[in-house]
């Protein structure tokens, strides 16, 4: 078939990919022709036009040419080079915090560049950071794009000029002996409207400037679509073809222990919230039940679904099963090993311990428990599905954060204890408010439980926004936190479309807050970071040695650290509404009063501006989603692409939840009419390669 040809065209055969890239490549999850054709731009920018540089305006994206008329390194609070372009309508300052000795040389005056970056603020004028630039020899048209420009989500080392290219080259590989196979009925596409599959794939890496850019760019087009569903619709295959009829499997039997129960809540120093022993009421009962659970709980962030899941474990662990409980990032798994160990100490229940960093005899050791069945709960990331994985007696599942997984990896853990008549019983925890619909077709077989209350004594954060020019009053707040005994976090969040940037600008920063409050205890903690390295500054934090912690985005989901009570997020305008309310989450969390800073660069777009103020009225997080649906914007992709953690490659929940109706009709019909095509579908878009075998 043409397109096994695709796939089995790896990527180190285009001209250019040796072993560093090839692993580089493989970080983005692209292993052949294939993966990289449906590796998609997340933005397209507008190079087809020349800007005068007097006609910029703040916050523009522009495409500019000019001549360089200085070049001279600025020591400021970081050291810059900045030059200064010049054409016959004015001037710009090009200013770059990362550059060698040969790129500044390389810039002398009297040359001429063509640049592309977005115009901010400087103290003399406008001023682009980092644009992109190549030098011209000559005024004129000639360099500028016929199309639209393609921005790709990609890793350090592969720069976008030269994806673009590697791309450039698979097309052509793909236009000379290949094709690929539209697995759609044409009857479908028709009815549906849908355009076909190689149209939709040579667009989008090469847009004709006639497409509407903000469309586009808010995934919204037709091509964009026609993939969206046909991604959707594999998840919705897979979904089906694993789910059996439920009255035919058997679940595990699991005997209601009253003792377990109690004595667990006895020496738990809280007691429970009404939405708690509600949700722990539904879970209870399915686990006594003889068809699986299937369940979705609900909660917003700090209303304490962990404990509930950890009582519900107690009961599967006492009648003779095992637990698997699965989160998405090392650090948030690892707290969760922390607080079950501690939890479960006085019952005297083995808990085990699993990631991808778990590696010689250690991990042997941990497999070896786990196959035995000495250890009962076995806590930890997308390690605990891995093939060499085996468990004893598995019989119940918890998924943390499942929003952050794909279909086909829930599966790949449920499948550890399934056989073609048992099935363990699944917990799937999100505080992510999935709206209904979505909830209904995507998850069609699971069963929802919404904890609606949060622990007595929280207050509302206060969350003011603020420019980032008024930093010097935030450090007196910061060191007035930490004279009254508080702790503090300092978010860090991505400004340039690099995580190595992003480590570099926290890395700074604690350099200069440390300077600045000489007296308080500084941490660091960013994702380039070994993971025991992070683990210890988080405990440094968790039990207060660290006063000030600076964090990049990687403190995202779940921390708990009741102590810290002020959070500072830089740059929170780029962040969308779900991530901004998670990290919020973070603070708040114990019985003071705690404060979230929401810092912004000049100039605020009007949909940051909304966004923004939607942060700082509320702290509900099911408003904030119902918020974000409406104000979602093309800003909103940043930070999000990060590779491993996506569910989709192209479809987007809540932006395409106009389809899932048709997704579900046409997947029935599918199964019943077109048995053929289910599996190359779903071997399309959710192909089970090794790609998270190393996360
Ligand atoms: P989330 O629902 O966001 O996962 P967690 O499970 O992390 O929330 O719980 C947040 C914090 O609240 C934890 O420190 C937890 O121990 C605490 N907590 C949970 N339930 C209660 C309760 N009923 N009373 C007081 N504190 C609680
Ligand atoms: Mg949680």
């Amino acid at each position: 078939m043409p397109n096994k040809t695709l796939v089995s065209v790896a990527i180190t055969s285009l001209k250019g990919v040796g072993p560093s890239l090839e692993r580089k490549f493989n970080q983005l999850g692209i292993y052949n022709l294939q993966d990289l054709l449906f590796h998609l731009p997340f933005r397209y920018e507008d190079r087809t036009k020349l800007s005068p540089i007097n006609s910029v305006k703040l916050g523009d994206r522009v495409q500019i040419s000019g001549e360089i008329v200085s070049n001279k390194i600025l020591f400021g609070q970081r050291r810059s080079l900045q030059c200064m372009l010049r054409d016959s309508t004015g001037f710009i300052y090009l200013r770059f915090f990362h550059f060698s000795s040969a790129q500044k040389n390389s810039l002398t005056p009297g040359k001429l560049l063509s640049c592309y970056g977005e115009v901010r603020r400087g103290r003399n004028g406008f001023e682009i950071y980092h644009p992109e630039y190549k030098e011209i020899h000559s005024y004129g048209t000639n360099s500028l794009e016929n199309s639209l420009t393609p921005i790709y989500p990609t890793t350090d080392g592969i720069q976008q000029k030269r994806l673009r290219s590697f791309v450039k080259q698979g097309i052509e590989i793909l236009n000379r002996n290949h094709k690929l196979v539209e697995y759609l009925p044409s009857e479908i596409l028709s009815e549906y409207k849908l355009c076909n599959l190689e149209d939709a794939i040579q667009t989008l890496h090469n847009p004709p400037n006639c497409l509407d850019l903000n469309i586009l760019n808010r995934g919204l087009s037709s091509f964009q679509q026609r993939l969206a569903f046909e991604e959707l619709l594999a998840h919705r295959l897979c979904i089906q073809k694993y789910r059996k009829a439920p009255n035919q499997l058997l679940a595990p039997n699991i005997i209601f222990k009253q003792g377990l129960y109690e004595g667990f809540l006895d020496q738990l120093p809280f007691k429970l919230t009404n939405g708690q022993e509600f949700a722990l009421k539904d879970i209870l009962s399915d686990l006594t039940q003889t068809i699986p659970m299937h369940r979705l709980l609900q909660g917003d962030v700090g209303a304490g679904k962990t404990v509930v899941a950890a009582i519900a474990a107690i009961q599967a662990i006492g009648n003779g099963y095992q637990v698997a409980l699965m989160a998405p990032t090392e650090i948030l798994a690892e707290q969760h090993f922390n607080n079950f160990k501690k939890w479960y100490r006085p019952l005297g229940i083995r808990v085990g311990w699993l990631s991808g960093k778990i590696k010689g005899a250690l991990r042997k050791e941990t497999l070896q428990d786990l196959e035995f069945g000495t250890c009962q709960i076995l806590i930890g990331t997308h390690a605990l599905f891995q093939r060499d994985v085996i468990y004893n007696k598995l019989g119940f599942i918890i998924i943390d954060e499942q929003h952050r997984f794909g279909v086909h990896q829930r599966l790949s853990l449920r499948n550890k204890a399934s056989s073609s008549v048992f099935q363990p019983h699944q917990l799937v925890m999100t505080a992510t408010p999935i709206p209904r619909t979505l909830a209904m077709s995507v998850y069609a077989d699971l069963d929802s439980t919404v904890i609606k209350d949060l622990p007595p004594g929280r207050l509302r954060v206060n969350t003011a926004v603020i420019s980032n020019q008024k930093r010097a009053d935030i450090v007196k707040r910061i060191k007035d936190a930490c004279i009254n005994g508080r702790q503090v976090y300092w978010v860090c969040t991505l400004i340039e479309e690099s995580e190595s940037l992003e480590c570099e600008a926290a890395e700074v920063t604690s350099l200069n807050l440390a300077n600045l409050l000489p007296k308080t205890r500084v941490g660091l903690i960013h994702g380039r970071m070994r993971s025991d390295e992070k683990n210890s500054v988080m405990s440094d934090f968790k039990n207060g040695d660290i006063q000030l912690l600076v964090a990049t985005t990687v403190i995202e989901v779940g921390v708990d650290v009741p102590n810290a009570s002020l959070m500072i997020i830089e740059n929170a305008e780029r962040l969308g509404l779900a991530q901004l309310h998670q990290l919020r989450g973070r603070v708040g969390r114990g019985n003071i009063q705690s404060h979230c800073i929401l810092l912004y660069q000049t100039p605020l777009s009007r949909d940051g501006k909304l966004r923004l103020e939607v942060m700082r009225d509320s702290c509900d997080g099911f408003y904030i989603a119902e918020k974000d649906l409406e104000l979602r914007g093309p800003g909103q992709v940043l930070g999000t692409n990060q590779a491993g953690l996506m569910s989709f490659k192209i479809a987007d929940m809540q932006r395409d939840a106009l389809l899932l109706d048709d997704v579900k009709i046409i997947s029935e019909s599918l199964m019943q009419k077109h048995q053929e095509i289910v599996d190359p579908l779903i071997n399309r878009w959710l192909s089970d390669r090794e790609e998270y075998a190393n996360v």
